[in-house]
């Protein structure tokens, strides 16, 4: 029987590439809905080819062609998110805007393959507590989380989580080539293609700190026994210890087809858009070592944040958001947005369990505030 699937954020990074899996899959899928932002042009073209019975965009839905049924909006993924016939559901989209469709979709018992990074960021205790009560499955579609998922057979066995992280364009690059990166040298990833947004995190090391704080919600893994090892082949995609010391690794060359496709196939594997075969003699040697706190100072404060809990990994990751797109139009330094991040951080009080809805005030003050700090500082160095 064909796999029934809605992708949430299809013309994206992850959703392109999750069309271009469920391609090569053949018969295996059938997709329900295609959710969008605003790239009409893109969206018209995967109507065309994969025949979605709905659609969701964020505006323009005049322009859409050749589908009957075109919403519109936060209502639109609403409705798309409480279609019961949905096998799976893949959260594709970045930022907030995932977190409440994912959570419809849990309550309406539908699984999820998630590549949406906020929604355990920002509520994690939330939809992890909710995903249990409805017996729904989370699947992670981020390298690392999805090869933690495949090294893991009995959770309660697990005594350590060790998540690799490439290190980015500045891993052996000082502080100060750091604090003076252009925007250009902050892209330019070594390993992952992915959208701007988190190739930036990913040059601060703030995507691992989002990483360790998803690992913690997805696996209940307590943030002392998760480490993070520099690895800059991006081969060992991440690492499970078990409690007699057995260490169990997920290898394979980076694409991120490889986590999609096992996400939306989860518990059958098929063959697919199969990489080529990662040859050990060929990668003649792999890399470790430690992170430099000191340069990447976001692993700390995520950890800080993170065992804080409650609201603290909201105000951490809006922040950093905000901080990101400064950076990317130019107003700040890359290493500003650190500096700015945590100035934000401790300046605010931490409720302890918020509910979605203080989720979300919290969210928009903080982004305020931090646009607040980034104007002040333009207006300071401009005098
Ligand atoms: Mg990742």
């Amino acid at each position: 029987m064909k796999r029934k699937i809605s992708i949430i954020g299809s013309t994206g990074s992850i959703g392109t590439q999750a069309l271009e899996v469920i391609e090569k899959l053949g018969d295996k899928f059938e997709i329900v809905a295609l959710a969008a932002g605003s790239n009409i042009d893109k969206i018209n073209e995967q109507i065309a080819k994969f025949h979605p019975k709905y659609v969701c965009v964020s505006k323009n839905q005049d322009k859409v062609i050749g589908c009957d049924n075109v919403l519109v909006g936060n209502s639109g993924l609403e409705e798309i998110c409480s279609n019961k016939e949905i096998d799976i559901i893949l959260m594709a989209c970045s930022g907030k805007i995932g977190l409440k469709p994912t959570i419809t979709a849990i309550k309406n018992k539908i699984n999820i393959a998630l590549a949406n990074k906020e929604t355990l960021v920002m509520a994690g205790d939330i939809v992890m507590k909710l995903a249990k009560e409805n017996g729904v499955s989370i699947i992670p579609v981020d390298s690392e989380h999805c090869a933690i998922h495949q090294c893991i057979k009995d959770i309660s066995q697990v005594s350590k989580l060790i998540i690799t992280a490439s290190g980015g364009p500045f891993l052996h690059k000082t502080i100060d080539d750091m604090k003076n990166a252009t925007i250009d040298e902050a892209l330019a990833h070594p390993r992952w293609n992915m959208g701007r947004k988190i190739t930036v995190d990913s040059a601060t090391l703030m995507n691992k700190g989002l990483e360790i704080i998803e690992a913690h919600h997805l696996f209940n893994m307590n943030y002392d026994d998760i480490d993070v090892v520099i690895h800059p082949q991006s081969i060992v995609h991440s690492a499970i210890e078990y409690m007699d010391g057995s260490v169990i690794a997920q290898i394979g060359l980076p694409s991120m087809h490889i986590p999609i496709q096992y996400a939306i196939c989860y518990p059958d594997r098929f063959e697919g858009i199969k990489s080529k075969s990662f040859s050990f003699a060929d990668a003649a040697r792999l890399d470790f070592e430690k992170p430099d706190y000191n340069k990447f100072k976001f692993l700390s404060l995520a950890y800080k944040a993170g065992k804080t809990g409650g609201a603290a990994t909201v105000i951490l990751n809006a922040a950093d958001e905000e901080a990101v797109f400064a950076f990317l139009q130019n107003k700040i330094k890359l290493y500003d947005i650190y500096q700015i991040t945590e100035d934000i951080y401790f300046s605010m009080d931490i409720i302890k369990s918020p509910t979605i809805d203080e989720i979300f005030d919290i969210d928009k003050e903080v982004r305020i505030k931090t646009n607040e700090l980034i104007n002040r500082r333009q207006a300071c160095l401009s005098i």
